[in-house]
């Protein structure tokens, strides 16, 4: 009778089951589990296993493109079980943002801890992290005196010795989207038909460009500082420094790395806990030693390979210039003959 002894069976096993119930039941209730979907290229979050070990709240991590995460998040719509985005460059948080991903979270902690220029004015994304994009140059080949302006980098001096990324890459169509807002149109395509005329090296990706500003291939560049930060700590010798420009002017072009509460999570509060958690000295502190970017958290000074550098003054444009411009940017680019 297979039937009885299967209830047999099930007897002393639901016993352990309905102690098992009982035993979760006295325990505080289980946290919420967050699903962050990230584009976020670095192989370790120390600023994350921070919350995770603070808040007892595990999070689980979706890796992709930012392309491949807009797609899902689309195809996904309601039913999405993802809680917060988070990607680099204000381009793509202001595009997710547009497209009705994010949900406006107010909070007194990221309002105190993170600039007003580094947030969404709509309350959408935040700031975590500050990325410079700033002229880089080869030590040994440049001195610090000759370089002022990135309009100044249209100077016939740096003819054939100028290294750029191309202008479909997110972070130089932010920097002309952030140019445009700053200048205006015809003003940013003067300074980069300037850039045009000196016959800048395409490179594809900002390491490469100093590992050719390093061996000599050309003497100055514009790439992300973090860049540089990581080179260095493999290579203290490596003759390449950035240099900060425009600090009579509107300062050194930023962008962020951010993130926002997904509009259908079911976790919000603890979302939210998250990013207030990220916004905080404690957390901006461990994130900043470990992605070599700049706090987002003025309080917090950046890791000490960074300190080196000197300060320098920001352009306090709010960052949601970089997709408000995004198109205008492009079309200017192609205009100018900027590949
Ligand atoms: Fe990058």
């Amino acid at each position: 009778m297979p039937r009885l002894l299967g209830i047999r069976a099930a007897g002393p096993a639901l016993a352990i089951a309905a102690a098992l119930v009982v035993a979760v039941v006295a325990s505080p209730a289980p946290a919420a589990e967050l699903l962050l979907y990230s584009s976020r290229h670095y192989p370790k979050e120390p600023a994350f296993e921070a919350f995770t070990k603070k808040t007892g709240i595990a999070l689980k991590i979706f890796h992709a493109s930012d392309a491949e995460l807009f797609e899902r998040l689309k195809a996904e719509g309601d039913r999405t079980a993802a809680d917060l985005l988070i990607t680099v460059d204000a381009g793509n948080l202001w595009n997710a943002a547009r497209a009705g991903y994010l949900a406006p979270v107010d909070s007194p902690e990221l309002a105190a801890n993170i600039p007003a220029h580094l947030r969404d004015p709509q309350g959408r994304w935040v700031a975590l992290a500050v990325r410079a994009r700033t002229i880089m140059y080869n030590t040994t080949r440049v001195k610090p005196e000759d370089l002022s302006t990135y309009a100044a980098l249209g100077d016939p001096k740096w003819k054939g010795r100028l290294c750029l990324r191309s202008s479909t890459h997110i972070y130089n169509q932010s920097l002309l989207a952030t140019m445009i807002k700053r200048y205006g149109e015809p003003r940013t395509e003067e300074i980069v038909r300037g850039w045009v005329a000196n016959h800048p090296t395409l490179i594809n990706g900002d390491a490469k460009i100093l590992e050719a500003i390093a061996a000599g291939q050309c003497d100055v560049g514009v790439t992300n500082t973090y860049y540089l930060g990581r080179a260095l700590a493999k290579d203290p010798s490596l003759p390449v420094r950035p240099f900060w420009p425009d600090q009579t002017g509107p300062g050194v072009h930023v962008n962020i790395s951010g993130a926002g509460v997904i509009a259908q999570s079911k976790h919000r509060a603890e979302a939210i806990k998250f990013l207030a958690f990220l916004s905080s000295p404690e957390a901006q502190a461990v994130w900043a030693e470990a992605s070599f970017e700049y706090p987002a958290n003025p309080q917090v000074p950046p890791q000490p390979l960074l300190v080196q550098w000197g300060p320098f003054k920001m352009d306090d444009i709010n960052v949601a210039a970089a997709g408000e411009f995004q198109a205008a940017a492009t079309k200017l680019a192609d205009r100018a003959g900027y590949r």
